[in-house]
């Protein structure tokens, strides 16, 4: 199985390589079997992606609206055509499941360039009358991005930072995760073969100090990071030095919240839907699953039967439902959150182990009942498919339950009685909701956290404000009336 890239980076309109750089070795989740092996980018690469983008830059933000738009469309049709291509080696760098890779990854990275490419050119500015003078604004490009991926959903991660800075007239440099850093370099690939002018998306590889490189240089306008809180942390004081733009897409510890007069089946399927798909690696999952107690002992066993025939294996199969987590680093972490969970004394309801033990970094999907707030399952992010189950028997205390944590990412709600679900969202301290549904995250939906979740939105009208800045001109018609 191999899964080499022509080269390590992609700068300027070609693939760059210098092995110079401290080597990455990308690991299939599946089987722990070397695949690929990429450099870290080394300042003189660094140096290449930022000045080319900038240059690239001017040209592209005077470019009409309609024509990006164009390229970026092109690109979108381009990722469809090779989405069984394209598919196949998001699973290798991740281990997630073909049968997801092919309809979520890609295919929702295609959306975003279509979306930003309808979107770009109805954006517009608005004209002030003053009676006899006026004032007129521009929306402008912000200039030279940065975007820094993270490792669970990396080819999304890329285009759904590329699509809107590309559509509003910017240039990204992208830096993937360091666990999976192959499918942004064909986003790069693509988008010069849609037409896009050399340097406006470049790749470069590396770990930490790289991206802390790109995120202090001075001609950087703007940093998009996807991540954890605390790099999310060091990220937006890096940024904060130079006064620097930011969206920070950062963890989550989201309320699932199921009222008794919830349709049970559809509960369980959304609470192993945001619990289990990509083996539990989603920021926004609702991983404190609240259920009211008169329906507690019904959803758990109907959340065992169906949990106990999730199908795991290998993730090239399209039958295999779950693969395995993307590192061996972050198995042992969630096998300790496993521990951690029963020794604290919460009931295993189901799983709790390693899978196919000796093939990879597979955990079975694993559900604890009876979790109370204080265990550690239920306050820290445990980004595996590890579900808590906690139990409620009111509104208010619910709400006031589910909020009790610094992070804000997501939230659900089920229940038949539509006035409390929007009542209760109301409440709920979180940046992306759903009401009778869970993780679904359309293009057209602003996505982002609240709280230590993050700031600013990726997706939706929302992202127009992320990727450009207003000028504004005030225009006088007559004499200037000056006291002195
Ligand atoms: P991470 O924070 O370890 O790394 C994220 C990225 O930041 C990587 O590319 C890494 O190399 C880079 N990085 C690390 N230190 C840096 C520094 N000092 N300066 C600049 N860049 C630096 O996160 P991860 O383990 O790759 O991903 C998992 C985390 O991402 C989880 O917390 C998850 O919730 C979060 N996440 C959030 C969203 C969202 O949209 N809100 C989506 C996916 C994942």
């Amino acid at each position: 199985m191999r899964a080499q890239p022509t080269a390590s980076h992609f700068v300027n309109g070609a693939y760059v390589e210098d092995r110079s750089g401290a080597p990455i070795e990308v690991v299939y989740p599946a089987t722990g079997e070397v695949i690929a092996v990429v450099h870290e980018a080394t300042p003189e690469v660094i140096e290449a992606a930022l000045a080319s983008g900038a240059a690239a830059q001017v040209e592209w933000g005077r470019t009409r609206p309609v024509e990006r738009a164009r390229i970026l469309r092109r690109a979108a049709d381009l990722i469809r055509e090779r989405n069984p291509e394209l598919a196949r080696l998001e699973t290798l760098d991740t281990g997630k499941p073909i049968q997801e890779t092919l309809v979520a990854d890609w295919p929702s990275g295609a959306d975003a360039l279509e979306w930003f490419a309808g979107l770009a050119p109805t954006v517009t500015g608005e004209t002030v009358p003053l009676g006899r003078d006026f004032v007129y604004t521009l929306r402008e490009p912000l200039g030279l991005c940065v975007g820094i991926g993270a490792w669970n959903y990396p080819s999304q991660i890329a285009c759904w930072k590329a699509a809107p800075a590309l559509a509003l007239g910017n240039a990204m440099t992208f830096k993937p995760s360091e666990v999976t850093p192959l499918g942004a370099l064909k986003l790069a690939e693509i988008l010069i073969e849609a037409g896009l002018p050399a340097g406006l998306f470049n790749v470069v590889q590396g770990r930490g100090a790289v991206g802390a490189a790109l995120v202090s240089d001075p001609r950087v306008a703007k940093v998009s990071l996807t991540g954890s809180v605390p790099t999310g942390r060091k990220v937006y004081a890096m940024a904060a030095e130079g006064v620097r733009h930011v969206t920070m897409e950062l963890g989550g510890k989201s309320p699932l919240i199921v009222f008794d007069d919830a349709s049970v089946e559809d509960a369980v399927g959304a609470a192993m839907l945001g619990n289990f798909y990509s083996a539990g690696q989603v920021c926004s999952n609702g991983t404190r699953v609240f259920v009211q107690r008169g329906i507690k002992e019904r959803f758990l066993s109907r959340l065992a039967e169906r949990t106990a025939a999730i199908r795991l294996g290998n993730p090239l199969d399209e039958t295999t439902q779950m693969g395995p987590l993307v590192s061996a680093v972050q198995r042992d972490k969630v096998m300790g959150y496993i521990d951690t969970a029963r020794s604290e004394g919460a009931r295993l309801v189901c799983g709790g182990g390693h899978a196919l033990a000796n093939e990879g970094f597979f955990v079975e999907p694993t559900v604890f009942a009876d979790v109370t707030d204080d265990m550690t399952l239920a306050r820290e992010e445990v980004f595996g498919p590890v579900m808590a189950v906690l139990d409620f028997d009111g509104e208010d205390e619910v709400v006031a339950r589910a909020n009790a944590t610094e992070f804000g990412l997501a939230a659900g709600v089920f229940t038949a009685d539509l006035p409390r679900a929007h009542r209760v969202i109301g409440q709920l301290q979180a940046g992306t909701c759903w009401i009778n549904a869970y993780n679904l995250t359309p293009v057209e939906m602003p996505f982002g956290g609240a709280k230590r979740s993050g700031v600013g939105r990726e997706n939706g009208h929302a992202a127009i404000e992320h990727y450009t800045q207003i000028k504004s001109v005030y225009v006088g018609m007559g004499p200037v009336d000056a006291p002195y």
